[in-house]
């Protein structure tokens, strides 16, 4: 029986995570389930999963989860905000930790379960790209286990051959990364400044949160991940290629130099990638339908478009840079995003904020927890004050 701690249980991928694990109660068993502010959400989970603990980090709504859970699972236990979500994150009794918070909040709980030897099912790539050193460092030392549930790098792993350590040891020579292209894919470069939150949050394959349909319709999404597979794959820029491919079937593909190339497919459900890494090594269902090829008919492929979608290359430039040109191109991101879904600046403003923040804040060698965090947190003071001055 595996123990889980769902971190943003009440998320996209949250909400995916549980539904996979109540099709196999016989081998998942849930310790602990987060929410921020949803509590009712929370509350239903916990009614339906009967968690040792809940963990809720608005502290304004404490009290309501609390009196929520007297009636839905009285024996779950109530803890409060980063310290509450360390804990689960690490507890002794745990063996899997689901890292589904979207953006920096999720890097201590994630960190934490790292340190501890967990197995980490990681879908928060906000926080492999703010720190991924020192994330991979703990779970190397800690004898951890990193296991991919973006589609993407999922994909990639499933791609890798077992005892993958490094590129050159397994003869590959690139990877083909995937991008949907996002709501605005054909759409031309004028009237993008006209998009609206809803235009840009109705993305057409995949149903997520918020904050990642607004970077997939930027492009910014891709961008991170290109990040987040440099660090976990040990892969050079010059060893990734992005490709669009707008049905979201191929989820990403690995290249060989005998000339091989071998591809992931499945229908665009998050719920494929998470019950490969929650069963892995072994296969589970997941609810998802299997491919029917022959009704797909068509794969299409073709080059991004640089100049429609900037984030792509500003992630890109922050990639080979390195030191703290992620965490900057990622902090600056969560601000600008936010500024955007608050209707304060235009679309095409995202990057233009996130640019200025990329030549404004001066770079550092961020080798410790606490040069990470206050790189993160200058950032953001730059960027509001940029949002201010400039739109
Ligand atoms: P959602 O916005 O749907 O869910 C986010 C979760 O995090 C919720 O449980 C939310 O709680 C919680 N949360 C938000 N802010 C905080 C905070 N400050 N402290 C603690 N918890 C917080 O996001 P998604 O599920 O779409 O995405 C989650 C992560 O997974 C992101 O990093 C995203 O990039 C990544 N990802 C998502 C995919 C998807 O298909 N959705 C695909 C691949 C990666 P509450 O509900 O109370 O607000
Ligand atoms: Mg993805």
């Amino acid at each position: 029986m595996q123990k889980l701690t769902v971190l943003g249980a009440t998320g996209s991928i949250g909400i995916n995570v549980l539904d996979v694990v109540s099709q196999h109660p016989k081998k998942f068993k849930i310790f602990a389930l987060t929410c921020n502010t949803r509590v009712v959400e929370l509350s239903a989970q916990c009614e339906q999963f009967k968690p040792y603990f809940a963990v809720v980090t608005d502290i304004s709504k404490v009290k309501e989860l609390k009196k929520l859970l007297k009636v839905a699972s009285p024996n779950t236990i109530v803890l409060v905000g980063t310290d509450g979500l360390c804990k689960v994150a690490s507890d002794k009794s745990v063996d899997t930790v689901v890292a589904a918070i979207v953006g920096s909040a999720g890097l201590l709980p994630t960190l934490e379960a790292a340190e501890s030897g967990k197995k980490i099912l990681l879908a928060n790539k906000e926080s492999l790209v703010m720190a991924g050193s020192l994330l991979m460092e703990a779970v190397n030392l800690s004898g951890g286990i990193l296991m991919p549930i973006d589609s993407e790098h999922n994909a990639i792993y499933q791609c890798l051959p077992d005892q993958y350590v490094s590129p050159k040891e397994s003869g590959v020579s690139k990877v083909l990364l995937t991008a949907s292209g996002g709501p605005f894919r054909s759409r031309d470069k004028k009237s993008m400044r006209e998009v609206t939150v809803d235009e840009a949050c109705a993305h057409p394959n995949w149903k997520m949160g918020r904050k990642i349909s607004v970077d997939s319709a930027t492009m910014m999404n891709k961008g991170l991940e290109f990040i987040e597979a440099c660090l976990l794959f040990g892969l050079s820029p010059d060893q990734i290629e992005v490709v669009i491919h707008p049905q979201s079937i191929v989820h990403s593909m690995v290249e060989y130099l005998d000339g091989s190339t071998l591809a992931q497919l499945s229908n665009p459900d998050m719920r494929t990638p998470i019950a490969h890494a929650l069963a892995w090594p072994k296969r589970v269902r997941s609810g998802v339908s299997s491919l029917d090829i022959v009704s797909t008919k068509r794969l299409d492929f073709e080059p991004p478009d640089f100049e429609r979608f900037p984030c792509l290359s500003l992630a890109i430039s922050a990639a080979r840079a390195g030191g703290s040109a992620p965490i900057v191109l990622n902090a600056s991101n969560e601000v600008a995003v936010n500024a955007f879904l608050n209707n304060e600046i235009l679309f095409t403003q995202i990057s233009e904020v996130v640019e200025l923040a990329l030549k404004e804040v001066v770079s550092i060698e961020p080798n410790t927890l606490k040069l990470v965090q206050s790189c993160d947190r200058k950032t953001r003071d730059i960027t509001l004050k940029l949002i201010k001055k400039h739109f």
